[in-house]
């Protein structure tokens, strides 16, 4: 059994499909994980996407999640998460990830490579990656960081093309109107974020105001959002990597 592990981060986004593929590409199957944390919060055609990518791709996925709905978690914190203090993000997704890698190298592995899909313009958060793996690294099993997406200057677009021309599984919708493959109503949302929810899912965003009232916080610094339809935005929802995901062009 090779003592080398190569862990994905799939997250039900196309670069980190991307990400999956090119690790299988780069490194033996049998080191290949692609580890996944359910928030329980996904938009429901992500958990259609990443079955139908660990089919095409013909891995299992490895899941390691908290077991709390993200509603949960937000209740029993008693707080709403924001921009800048996204701890639904630190339990669901990194403390479970972070378990993971000590259990396996409690298991006797000696190396460990973690393979996240960020971009070039994700400066800050690649550098914070490199911090966390080298807290991870011990003297018997480095922990280090590779950026695929970065390493071989891949657009979002060419994930998404990837994933629908070359895999035949088409994105997650949440991308016809969001720039991530996030949560349903992500909490890192700012103001033109939310209103955008509120225009395509009004439902999820009457839960969320919910919630905010029952907390008695809110997301956004000085809004409540059911209070939010009453303030002059001024522009529209940008996403700044947007793609498009209609009909492959490239035949199958
Ligand atoms: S996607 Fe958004 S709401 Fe979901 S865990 Fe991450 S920060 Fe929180």
């Amino acid at each position: 059994m090779s003592k080398r592990k190569v862990v994905v981060g799939f997250s039900g986004g196309v670069t980190s499909a991307w990400c999956a593929g090119w690790a299988l590409r780069n490194y033996p199957r049998d080191e290949v994980v692609l580890l996944w944390h359910d928030t329980k919060a996904e938009h429901k055609d992500t958990y259609r996407f990443l079955e139908e990518m660990e089919r095409a791709l013909g891995m299992v996925r490895t899941e390691r999640s908290d077991g709390r709905t993200l509603d949960e978690v937000v209740i029993d914190e008693g707080m709403i998460p924001n921009n800048r203090a996204a701890f639904c993000s630190r339990i669901l997704k990194q403390e479970p990830g972070n378990k993971y890698i000590r259990e396996l190298q409690e298991q006797g592995i000696t190396e460990i490579i973690r393979v996240i899909g960020y971009s070039a313009l994700e400066t800050e958060r690649i550098q914070r990656q490199w911090a966390i793996a080298w807290t991870q690294s011990t003297l018997w099993c480095p922990v280090t960081v590779r950026f695929p997406i970065v390493e071989e200057s891949i657009t979002k677009q060419d994930c998404a093309d990837w994933c629908s021309c070359v895999m035949g599984v088409v994105p997650s919708e949440q991308y016809e109107d969001f720039e991530h493959a996030n949560c349903d109503g992500c909490w890192r949302g700012k103001y033109n974020y939310w209103l955008k929810v509120k225009e395509v899912r009004p439902d999820i965003f009457a839960q969320r105001a919910a919630l905010e009232r029952e907390v008695g916080y809110s997301c956004l610094p000085d809004v409540f959002l059911e209070e939010l339809s009453n303030r002059p935005v001024g522009k529209s929802y940008h996403r700044k990597e947007s793609i498009e995901i209609g009909p492959c062009e490239c035949g199958s």
